[in-house]
């Protein structure tokens, strides 16, 4: 019988990434917690919708969720079926990989966590960077399965170096947009044109995906638009925080990180995209940063 891979979570990433996966020739089944959404998508990618009963039966699971806590309540409701592999793309907790890995294997079955970074253009193109944890055979067994909506596939080491390694990353990013802000906020006070000032950036070592991207599409322009929810990021980086806390380390940038991006609470920031913690500062100073 053919192998079949579920994909449940049809979300800003889900939708692109459950895309691509008809071109393993495998059967694909998608699930989303709103029933039309999973129509929808089979209608548009010859994928077929089913229940999250049925789903769970398929030999590879994907899940692309807002937090650990939606999966392990999914997973702790609809197990999956012995031998099966349940892929976790959701940028997620590590110790709650660990759980899950654990808690799979009384069952005969594996869990990767296998969070993604590339936004949704990198969704909708299938060049995301994956980057696993978790046993290395059933990684290679789940490769050609990942390989469909990635570009890059890293496996970093055992169960939830995969979510460490994307809650770094994510700081990273909110790092790199806040400092931007900042030089930018210093160059309009004191008279420079933006646009020229980022182009200039974009060709020095001061450069980031930040710089070359969503500065100039999102910020100067004022659009703000919404890919990536600002409560995930300030999710990912409390999780790299909370790491970083549980080895006794108190490093400064990362406080103050997560510190400026809290300022706005978790239902404001629902609203907005990660791109929007630039009007933080621009409230603080009195400054916007417009072309
Ligand atoms: P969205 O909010 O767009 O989508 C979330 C999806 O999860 C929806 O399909 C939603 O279903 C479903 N869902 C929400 N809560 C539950 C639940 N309790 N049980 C079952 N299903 C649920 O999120 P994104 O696609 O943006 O993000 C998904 C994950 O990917 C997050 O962990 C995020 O941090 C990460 N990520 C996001 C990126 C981005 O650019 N957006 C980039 C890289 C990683 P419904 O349709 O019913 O609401």
């Amino acid at each position: 019988m053919n192998q079949r891979v579920a994909f449940l979570g049809l979300g800003a990433m889900g939708w692109h990434m459950a895309s691509h996966l008809p071109k393993l020739g495998l059967d694909v089944l998608v699930w989303n917690r709103t029933v039309a959404k999973a129509e929808q998508h089979a209608q548009c990618f010859n994928t077929q919708a089913v229940s999250i009963e049925e789903a769970v039966q398929a030999d590879f699971i994907i899940s692309c969720l807002p937090t650990s806590a939606d999966v392990e309540q999914l997973i702790a409701q609809y197990p999956p079926k012995a031998g099966a592999i349940w892929i976790d793309c959701t940028s997620g907790v590590p110790a709650s990989a660990q759980k899950l890995s654990q808690e799979l294997k009384r069952i005969g079955c594996h869990y990767l966590d296998a969070p993604v970074s590339g936004q949704t253009i990198g969704a909708e193109s299938g060049t995301l960077t994956v980057m696993v944890g978790g046993d290395e055979q059933a990684f290679q067994q789940a490769q050609p399965i990942i390989q469909a909506f990635s570009g890059l596939i890293e496996y970093v080491g055992e169960s939830g170096t995969g979510f460490a390694v994307k809650a770094v990353n994510n700081t990273l990013m909110a790092t790199h947009l806040w400092a931007l802000a900042e030089g930018l906020t210093v160059l309009k006070a004191n008279g420079v044109d933006l646009s020229a000032a980022v182009n200039c950036i974009n060709h020095s070592s001061g450069q980031s995906k930040m710089s070359e991207t969503i500065i100039s599409q999102r910020v100067l322009s004022r659009s703000f638009e919404k890919t990536f929810a600002l409560d995930l990021l300030q999710k990912d980086i409390g999780i790299a925080l909370d790491l970083m806390s549980e080895q006794d380390l108190a490093l400064p940038n990362m406080q103050l990180i997560q510190q400026q991006f809290n300022l706005l609470n978790k239902s404001q920031a629902q609203q907005l995209d990660f791109s929007a913690a630039v009007q933080i500062l621009e409230r603080q100073t009195e400054i916007q940063l417009h072309d």
